[in-house]
């Protein structure tokens, strides 16, 4: 069984990462945003507490977060292992992970804040059929319009640069501490998310010396 935590900032790839890995290795990928916004949606006793928490502006608190990690781990539809991404964040909720659960390895995308700008602000939606672009990567077949269903494409509300400039400072302040005492444990490795995602793919299985391609396949 295999524990990994993997860390980025947004737009570093974390999410497709998570999913190539866990497909090829059995594994399951714990997104915890995705963990709360499902109880909140099934208006579970923790989604109560999360959206009152929320509704009051306040920041969910590291009591409740870790009830709903452990809530989530508890499920035990992992016997391969996991990739939790979107936790710890911060230096409490890091503590409370490596004692309650033997952590083999926590995977650090790197990538510089320039990188991830132009990564974020190239990205374009389709308010009409939902569909994500990238003018980079994910260009549309005509300029501004949506592939699909024609409707011109708009820039995310939150994809501004000083939104994401906020974004970016809050991330390397709530991280910094994460890092630091996932290093002092000795369990980071450090990928370069710069490169194609397969390069970058590779370059994690062989930090966690997991064989390049998963068995029987
Ligand atoms: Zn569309």
């Amino acid at each position: 069984m295999r524990k990994y935590v993997i860390m980025g900032v947004q737009g570093s790839g974390k999410g497709t990462q998570s999913e190539i890995l866990c497909g090829d290795f059995d594994m399951v990928h714990i997104n915890v945003g995705d963990t709360f916004r499902w109880h909140v949606k099934n208006h579970t006793k923790l989604g109560a507490q999360v959206k009152r928490v929320m509704n009051a502006g306040d920041l969910v608190g590291d009591d409740l977060v870790e009830s709903v990690v452990r809530g989530r781990l508890d499920q035990h539809d992992w016997n391969y292992g996991f990739v939790i991404d979107g936790f710890p964040r911060n230096g409490r909720q890091a503590e409370f992970f490596m004692e309650s659960y033997d952590i083999d390895g926590v995977i650090h995308l790197e990538i510089p804040d320039a990188e991830v700008r132009r990564r974020v602000l190239s990205r374009r939606l389709c308010p009409n059929c939902g569909m994500d672009y990238n003018l980079i990567a994910d260009r549309p077949e005509v300029e501004g319009c949506c592939d699909i269903c024609g409707h011109e494409l708009l820039t995310r509300a939150d994809d501004t640069p000083e939104a994401l400039d906020a974004r970016l400072r809050d991330y390397h302040e709530k991280t910094r501490p994460v890092l630091e005492l996932f290093r002092r444990k000795e369990v980071v490795h450090d990928v370069d998310a710069r490169p194609e995602p397969e390069r970058v793919q590779a370059a994690i299985r062989e930090a966690l010396h997991l064989p390049a391609l998963a068995p029987g396949k």
